[in-house]
């Protein structure tokens, strides 16, 4: 590691540091990081020059010289993520501390099958969320965008990987925007990485993360890092067999988690059958919201039938996690997308036949919960990945102290209105503009 290296490091930590600490002073994260004060004063002093720190006031009730209260930076910058559902898109722009600024969706049927179709309409989408965020005075540190395990589905389990590197090298030449760091990956590691970044149980090192949506898969977070799988397909959990004697599958079997579990399966048992169910046998988004409405209302209502139905989901849910708990031991498995609006029916089942199977449940065990994120969670996490790339060293921003232009066109890019010989050196010291997630590409 060269001394560029070890400063890029350090001013990473000292980042990540105050984000933790927020307001806290240059000695507190001196004490925190275990470097010393003079090089905190020196990172510190790059770090507000660049825009990601600023200083928010004294802390008046210290013996001496009252500290200087450090905090991110929350207006220079946007990180974008983007989520491709079945029938429509979420577009959200977080700042550097997570805040989000924008948060759009728009309705696009068959989005999720037809990838070239998605390039475009994903690129439209997220220049005008550029445009917002520049026209805010903010400089985007990069795309993220979460695809489906349905995108594409004509195209198999194997091609996904490649479908990945495809979408991600079509969309960087459809946005046409020089320097935009631009990746993929897929809704269920997005999922898990906002739950770790953002959710209730922030932080949690052994922590999985259940799509909800149109399909079922599981994002696992273990011993503090993302794990996607030797081939990205870890948490390809849909098939696990629950009940052998069950209803058939999509694939071939019968009695499948996400034939006895999965949302489609949860409505089909509480009566309320979607009408048009995609080749797959999948519900639409579209028709999805209205019937989870009418579910809980009846659920609410203390329907006995509904209140049945959605008990045995519960259990064969319940059953379905055990596994994933005696495998990997997570401390939390978190309940996504519309499993969050039946968690409280479906919890009490799923969490006692939890018990029931996992070996684990008398040394405290795993516990499910709701997310609290809603359906914005996969594209919370695309955002994510772009603020953990930061914190690992992927710095924005001019280290000469140039501010990011307000109120009209800023140059995109990682180095802004650097002097062009020292943006081509940052520039070439950096990864490339598009990347393939090779660490969360799964499908
Ligand atoms: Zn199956």
């Amino acid at each position: 590691m060269d001394a560029a290296d070890v400063r890029s490091t350090n001013l990473a930590v000292v980042l990540r540091c105050v984000r933790e600490q927020a307001p806290c002073s240059r000695a507190d994260v001196a004490a925190a990081t275990g470097l010393n004060k003079t090089t905190v004063s020196s990172l510190v002093s790059e770090l507000l020059k660049r825009r990601l720190l600023r200083e928010v006031g004294t802390a008046g009730n210290r013996v001496g010289r009252p500290a200087v209260m450090l905090a991110l930076d929350g207006a220079s910058y946007a990180a974008i993520g983007v989520e491709v559902g079945a029938d429509y898109l979420t577009a959200v722009a977080v700042d550097i501390a997570g805040r989000v600024v924008l948060s759009w969706r728009r309705a696009l049927p068959g989005a999720a099958s037809a990838p070239p179709r998605a390039v475009t309409a994903v690129a439209a989408l997220t220049r005008r969320v550029v445009a917002r965020a520049e026209r805010d005075g903010r400089r985007v540190l990069g795309l993220a965008v979460a695809l489906p395990g349905t995108l594409g589905a004509a195209a198999g389990a194997p091609a996904r990987a490649w479908r990945d590197a495809d979408f991600a090298r079509d969309l960087a030449a459809a946005l046409r925007i020089a320097g935009l760091h631009v990746e993929v990956g897929n809704d269920a590691d997005f999922g898990v990485l906002a739950e770790y970044r953002f959710g209730a149980h922030a932080g949690t090192a052994d922590l999985v993360y259940l799509t909800g949506g149109g399909d079922l898969a599981a994002g696992l977070v273990v011993d503090g890092a993302l794990r996607p799988g030797g081939s990205g397909y870890s948490g390809e959990i849909a098939h696990l067999p629950v009940d052998p004697g069950g209803p058939p599958c999509r694939c071939g079997r019968r009695g499948c988690m996400e034939a006895v579990a999965g949302i489609g399966a949860v409505l089909r048992r509480a009566g309320a059958d979607p009408h048009t169910p995609d080749a797959g046998g999948r519900p639409p988004i579209a028709e999805v919201e209205p019937l989870i409405d009418e579910i809980t209302a009846r659920a609410r209502a203390g329907d006995a039938a509904t209140l049945a139905a959605l008990g045995a989901a519960g259990r064969d849910l319940g059953a379905g996690v055990a596994v994933l708990a005696n495998v990997l031991d997570p401390r939390v498995v978190v309940l996504g997308g519309h499993y969050a609006r039946f968690a409280p029916w479906l919890l009490p089942a799923a969490t006692a036949e939890l018990r029931h199977r996992a070996i684990t449940a008398e040394h405290g065990g795993s516990r499910l919960a709701a997310s609290t994120l809603g359906l914005d969670a996969p594209a919370l996490g695309a955002t994510a990945r772009i603020l953990d790339a930061v914190e690992s060293g992927r710095l924005p921003g001019d280290p000469d102290g140039a501010a990011p232009a307000r109120g009209g066109r800023s140059p995109l890019g990682l180095t802004g209105t650097a002097p062009a010989a020292a943006r081509a050196a940052e520039r070439a010291a950096l990864p490339p503009s598009v990347t393939t997630a090779t660490d969360g590409t799964r499908r």
